[in-house]
């Protein structure tokens, strides 16, 4: 085959529909730690990571050993939800090292292997519990595109292609979304305690920690206190989706660690199989196991070989703090790098975000645009994000080295310095 783009096997095999390779027109074939190689002997850095998949990196070695082991055993792979060591192991591994730590009491239910399915779950069962219809989400949030997900997510093009009426949700503001001097937490509590409100009641709030798809938005501890005391005082359950954010994404395993919250329900998916395979699930406060057998089903609930892999990754990375501290170090030595490229530039550039998910906003589409395909042509693999995908999104491996960071992060200086010199956009 050719590169992509003279290679017209894409355009005639596959759907329109495909997206990120078209931001990245190769064809990737091998890849290790935060480097992807392609067919034509190029190798890229990649700080896309999956969307936040691989935050272990690339093929991490001894993951990889453990489930190769595993597939060459004769282990049960598929076994719908029936019962194998592999299932008991990771939950086993999962509650010692991740929940005890932390003293949190969860049950596990493994949904279907998507993050959107995972989401859907939660709603049912917050809907089921309660007896209300109605969710709150936030402005900019997004859960996914199956059909109860994206009702509760805020991007008007993915909503659109629904093609049916989305209901359920009513949007509130996020943190920071009406400015510095508002907090939205203290409007949500006013609508939500007025009998004359207009809102119904709702069966849960829906919120992610840091808004990953919307733009790198950061929640404030106190604001994601306010919430939480809100959920508990209107009756509704917390749902905190931490598909991207959670996996050690902020420095700790999950991203609502620093503001102490005990969520009602935690959505994990992306990360939790540490390889990339498809895994997700819901942790469920015990007295809120309120499913009847097989009321949320599905095909894939718990693959096995992502729930070794799964396993291995939490063994790997998260019996001791060594990842968390390199995490926050990379994450401030990442933030100060974007903050001296915004502050050179002075177009009014914003740099925001926690740990290791950090943005670059661009406040023009145009820029970030013409930056993240300059990047790509000199090596580097970034992605946009934001409701303009005006935000160049930063999400490497939290097992990135200094020297392949730094390189990075040069090519995304140079390409933004090209784009900022070939784009005529007026000045913030
Ligand atoms: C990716 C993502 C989802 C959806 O997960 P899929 O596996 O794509 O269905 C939901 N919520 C958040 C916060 C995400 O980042």
């Amino acid at each position: 085959m050719q590169e992509i783009n003279g290679a017209p096997d894409m355009d005639v095999l596959e759907s329109n529909v495909r997206s990120y390779s078209r931001s990245f027109p190769a064809i990737f074939t091998r890849a290790t730690g935060s480097i992807m190689l392609t067919n034509d002997g190029r190798k890229l850095i990649d700080f896309l990571s999956g969307a936040g998949t691989l935050n272990y990196g690339h093929n991490n070695q001894e993951i990889k050993a453990a489930i190769t082991e595993y597939l060459a055993s004769d282990a049960v792979v598929h076994g719908l939800d029936m019962a194998t060591p592999a299932r008991l192991e990771f939950m086993e591994t999962f509650k010692s090292v991740i929940l005890r730590k932390r003293d949190l009491q969860y049950k596990f239910q493994f949904t279907g292997p998507t993050g959107a399915n995972a989401v859907e779950a939660a709603l049912k069962l917050a809907r089921k519990i309660t007896r209300r219809q109605n969710i709150i989400s936030f402005v900019h949030g997004y859960h996914g595109m199956s059909l109860g997900a994206i009702a509760a997510s805020g991007n008007r093009f993915y909503r659109a292609a629904s093609g049916i009426p989305l209901g359920g949700a009513t949007f509130m503001p996020y943190d920071g979304y009406l400015g510095p001097g508002i907090n939205t937490a203290d409007y949500l509590r006013k609508l939500l305690t007025d009998e004359g409100g207009g809102i119904d009641s709702p069966a849960a709030i829906l919120v992610e920690t840091v808004q990953g798809e919307g733009g790198i938005n950061v929640a404030s501890k106190a604001w994601l206190q306010s919430i939480q005391t809100i959920a508990k005082d209107v009756g509704a359950l917390l749902i905190i989706d931490d598909i991207q954010m959670g996996c050690g994404r902020t420095g700790e395993f999950f991203s609502f660690e620093f503001a102490a919250l005990s969520p009602d329900i935690v959505v994990l998916s992306k990360s939790l199989s540490g390889y990339g395979l498809p895994l997700s699930m819901l942790l469920i406060k015990e007295e809120l196991d309120a499913w009847q057998p097989g009321e949320h089903t599905g095909t894939f609930r718990g693959n096995n070989l992502a729930l070794v892999s799964g396993t291995a990754a939490i063994n790997i990375f998260w019996q001791c703090e060594t990842l968390s501290r390199r995490v926050k170090r990379t994450g401030d030595l990442m933030r100060s790098r974007l903050e001296t490229i915004a502050s050179k530039h002075g177009n009014g550039f914003a740099v925001r975000g926690r740990g290791m998910a950090l943005g670059f906003d661009c406040l023009f589409a145009e820029i970030s645009e013409t930056t993240a395909r300059k990047a790509f042509e000199k090596g580097l693999i970034i992605e946009r994000c934001g409701p303009v995908d005006q935000v160049v999104k930063f999400l490497p491996a939290l097992t990135v080295d200094d020297e392949t960071l730094n390189l990075g992060f040069e090519i995304f200086e140079e390409s933004l310095a090209e784009a900022l010199k070939h784009t005529a956009t007026p000045v913030a």
